[in-house]
């Protein structure tokens, strides 16, 4: 059975991840990664302990028990890229290990749109397989599948909406609830994702995948089965409007998804997928793909100093106003700095771009709300940043009695 809730449209500094749909919206106030977020109460509910903040990997990754390269065997067609997410919720109901899985299928008249779904049966999974583009009110659907009676749910979200749905879990007490997530950056409209396509292809309509691959290209596919690799350093960036990609996601904090039980991406994944395995939950989940995943360890190699400076500067003079035409591509420079060969790669390559996403949080939160940095930098990021000399300002610190990882 599959289930679905009207969508509505997206607010500013908020990216409707549901729980202003629910039947206490005002548990935004609490439940919010843009408000208050407190990432150190909720690892400990989680994970049983906060991250390690030494010279830990942590700082980087969030709490994690093992991380791997990985692929599945067998990768599924339409999938984003070999299809654990899909495979991971396909067994996790065949098994019965739940009884309803809520992840994102697509907007019937818009495929790049996303749509929350309550699934119940292994095959309807298909229907979620691939990137949508946009926000939807996903955490609602958690409230509408305790109400339609479910007590065994997996949930898949990205870091915003996982952030709510910890937030949420007490009071929604579920028997089981597994969270499955994704890292997520560069997120927007689904209005503005479509005019970037536009700028693209001449046939925008035709493309039926994007990806930002971990090579420094934008692959791209279309219906005819045509596929076009375009290296970042010749995406269209500087026709896009300045608000193309909106301040939620601009200055969000939590790229890698830290409070998931495992966390699919790519970015340390060397061209293949890169699984964080954070908690028992998530070795569990794990387990139950061993016949049908290869698990390889993790490579890293380059130098990110260089190239993280030079997106810096960048940011910076993007914050201080520069139009985006006459700014320095920060691609550009990564591109160049990493074709001569040093180039970041695995580990080395997500590390970039997990400081990179901290740099241009802080910068744009100093730029456009600064009042809300106090309440919602946690420690770690301000660990990230001071590497580049961004340290965090007296009024920019929370008090001692309040919660932080030290
Ligand atoms: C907006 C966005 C940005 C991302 N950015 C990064 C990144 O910077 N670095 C990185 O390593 N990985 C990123 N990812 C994750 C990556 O693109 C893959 O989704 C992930 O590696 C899983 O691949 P898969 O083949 O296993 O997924 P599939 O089996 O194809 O399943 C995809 C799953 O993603 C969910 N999903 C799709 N679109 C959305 C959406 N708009 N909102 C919420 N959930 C959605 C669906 O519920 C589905 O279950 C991003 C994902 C999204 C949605
Ligand atoms: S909790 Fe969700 S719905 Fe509420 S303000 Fe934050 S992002 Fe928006
Ligand atoms: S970039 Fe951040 S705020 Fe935007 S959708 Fe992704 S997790 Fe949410």
């Amino acid at each position: 059975m599959m289930e679905t809730i009207e969508i509505a449209p997206y607010r500013d500094l908020c990216t409707d991840c549901g729980v202003s749909r629910t039947k206490q919206p005002k548990r935004c106030a609490t439940a919010c990664q843009f408000i208050q977020p407190n990432y150190p109460q909720f690892e400990i509910t989680t994970h049983g302990r906060v991250r390690e903040m030494g010279d830990s990997d942590e700082v980087f990754f969030g709490t994690y028990l093992q991380m791997y390269r990985a692929s599945l065997k067998k990768p599924l067609e339409g999938a984003q890229w070999t299809g654990i997410i899909t495979r991971l919720c396909e067994v996790l109901l065949e098994q019965g290990i739940v009884d309803a899985v809520i992840a994102m299928s697509s907007d019937p008249e818009d495929k790049w749109r996303p749509q929350p779904v309550i699934i119940s049966r292994a095959e309807d999974m298909q229907v979620c397989r691939g990137m949508k583009m946009g926000y939807a009110p996903i955490v609602q659907y958690l409230e509408q599948a305790k109400d339609l009676g479910y007590q065994r749910v997996a949930m898949v979200g990205i870091p915003c909406q996982v952030y709510a749905a910890r937030a949420l879990e007490k009071e929604l007490d579920f028997e089981k609830l597994l969270i499955i997530g994704s890292p997520c950056s560069d997120n927007t409209t689904t209005e503005n994702f479509h005019h970037f396509l536009g700028l693209l292809s001449q046939k925008p309509e035709e493309i039926t995948y994007l990806e930002f691959k971990a090579n420094y290209h934008v692959e791209l596919r279309f219906s005819d089965g045509r596929i076009q690799e375009i290296p970042f350093l010749k995406l269209p960036l500087s026709d896009l409007p300045k608000d193309f990609f909106p301040t939620t996601c601009k200055t969000c904090v939590d790229y890698v998804n830290s409070l998931s039980d495992i966390t699919v991406g790519y970015m340390a994944g060397t061209g293949e997928q890169w699984l964080i395995i954070r908690n028992e939950r998530g070795q569990e989940m794990a387990k139950l793909l061993e016949p049908e995943i290869l698990l390889e360890a993790l490579e890293s190699a380059g130098n990110r100093l260089g190239p993280v400076k030079g997106f810096m500067k960048n940011v910076e003079l993007a914050a201080g106003g520069l139009p985006l035409q006459r700014m320095p591509n920060f691609l550009r420079s990564i591109f160049a700095w990493v074709m001569p060969r040093f180039g970041p790669r695995g580990l080395e390559f997500a590390k970039a771009r997990i400081e990179m996403k901290a740099i241009e949080s802080v910068i744009h939160l100093r730029s456009t709300a600064p009042h809300k940095i106090k309440n919602m930098v946690p420690s770690h990021v301000w660990k990230l940043v001071r590497t580049y000399g961004l340290e965090p300002r007296k009024e920019e610190l929370k008090d001692s009695r309040e919660s932080t990882y030290s």
